[in-house]
């Protein structure tokens, strides 16, 4: 069998463990050192951006906003008339004019005047400040032809209140986003506050997947007897639509050498990963196993990790020989359901998003007061599934769900939570705390 010794970048730090039963972080490390991020870009309009990943750091074109602005809605004039204010501490001032977002006032401000300003109108030159319009007493002229004019207390306003600087969002120049950066929304309308209208990011990642099994019929097909409906592929062309990858469905493939070997090879000649799911246990039909090792410099990994003991990691070629035509990186997948979404979870996505060129964000752990006992051994870590809510006074607490048997994908959608139970830890008692890793975040 090949051993994990064939990584040899990672050898040093996989001899350390038993490859039959890696604990959950150093396998995540180990992938992670084998991940290469994909190389080139495109250029691609600013509205398809959501979720690609940066290629080159954006400079900025423009100040951001582009002039002084003002804030409020009120009346902007020369700070350095507060300090010359009245004995009463009432400032007078006259109104010279009007500027709007869009329609800066382009005439003079002379001491003692004001310009009554809109919300994102440019400060006219001379006024550095601007009083709101809800702390002035408005004064109507008496003569048509006369301007109007305000009073408000001066203590109210200090110099330069209420004032937006130019470039002080964004200065031109400036790195707006950087390479590796995940775009969201809130980036999407950063670039088009700069103006772009393309963008440049890396290659969209092409994962291959397929399911292996004689027992599996598709949705739509008779079940004969004996038979189970193909639930993976679907959660996992699912789960690969949600990163935001070229998702390659390769169907079901039969549990025999052949046929497995042959979709392999057609995987890893289009794909840049492959995932499979089954047949990576050490049962009589379980080939996926045996085809990898031909295929490529692939080791078979147990988990420390409940569920998804079973998985394998390596590299395909798609020659069918180690080094011989196209490489893909490849993840044998358990085929039991659950444990086919918490191995991609825990272990895939990180890889697929540092493929595409990101780093993967940490995913934030939740302590909650766990309200049933569980039983656990030391020397895996367990991945059960919960619903987290908080509780009257506030705080998280979550409830298991019950079966959690790897193939109930049913507690799967009844769960809003991993209850993640780290490697070392042992049986817990209800009310004991636990870390929870929710499923659904905001952006
Ligand atoms: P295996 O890893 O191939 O031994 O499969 C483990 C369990 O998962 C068996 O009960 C399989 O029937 C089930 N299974 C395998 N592949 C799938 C699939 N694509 N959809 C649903 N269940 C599956
Ligand atoms: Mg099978």
């Amino acid at each position: 069998m090949t051993t994990l010794n064939t990584f040899s970048g990672s050898a040093a730090s996989l001899s350390q463990f038993d490859p039959q039963a890696l604990p959950v972080s150093a396998a995540q490390a180990i992938v992670l050192q084998w991940v290469t991020p994909l190389a080139g870009s495109e250029r691609v309009p600013l509205r398809e951006a959501l979720a690609r990943v940066l290629a080159v750091d954006v400079i900025s074109p423009i100040d951001v906003p582009a002039h002084d602005n003002s804030a409020m809605d009120g009346y902007a004039f020369d700070g350095a008339a507060l300090a010359a204010e009245a004995q009463d501490g009432a400032l007078a001032l006259t109104i010279a004019g009007k500027a709007f977002a869009g329609h800066p006032y382009t005439g003079g401000v002379t001491p003692g005047a004001c310009v009554r300003i809109m919300t994102g109108a440019p400060m006219p030159a001379g006024c550095d400040t601007v009083v709101p319009q809800e702390r002035v007493k408005r004064v109507e002229p008496t003569h048509a032809g006369e301007s109007g004019s305000i009073r408000f207390a001066a203590r109210e306003v200090a110099p330069g209140a209420n004032r937006r600087r130019k470039g002080e969002d964004l200065a031109r120049g400036g790195v707006a986003l950087r390479a590796g950066r995940e775009l969201r929304a809130s980036d999407i309308g950063l670039l088009a506050s700069l103006g772009l209208v393309e963008v440049e990011v890396k290659p969209r990642l092409r994962v291959a997947f397929f399911s292996t099994g004689d027992e599996l019929r598709s949705p739509g097909e008779p079940l004969d007897a004996g038979c189970i409906y193909d639930s993976n592929r679907y959660t996992l062309g699912a789960m690969l639509r949600r990163l935001n990858v070229e998702a390659i469905d390769l169907g079901m493939v039969r549990d025999e050498p052949d046929a497995l070997a042959a979709t392999l090879k057609q995987a890893a000649a289009s794909a840049d990963v492959v995932l499979t799911s089954g047949g990576v246990s050490v049962g009589e039909a379980d080939f996926t196993r045996t085809q990898l090792q031909t295929l490529g410099d692939v080791t078979f990994w147990g988990l420390a990790m409940r569920p998804g003991r079973p998985l394998a990691f390596g590299r395909i070629w798609s020659g069918g020989r180690a080094g011989v035509g196209r490489p893909a990186l490849l993840f044998g997948l358990p085929g039991n359901p659950v444990a086919t979404m918490v191995s991609f979870y825990q272990i895939v996505r990180p890889a697929l998003i540092a493929m595409s060129g990101a780093t993967p964000p940490p995913v934030p752990l939740i302590p909650a007061r766990c309200e049933a006992p569980i039983k656990k051994r030391a020397g895996r870590t367990e991945f059960q599934r919960g619903v987290a809510e908080r509780d009257a006074r506030g705080q998280w607490c979550v409830t298991p769900t019950g079966s959690q048997s790897s193939g109930a994908l049913s507690t799967m959608s009844e769960a809003n939570c991993f209850i993640v139970l780290a490697h070392e830890s042992t049986d817990l008692d209800a009310g004991d705390a636990v870390d929870v890793m929710l499923f659904d975040g905001l952006v």
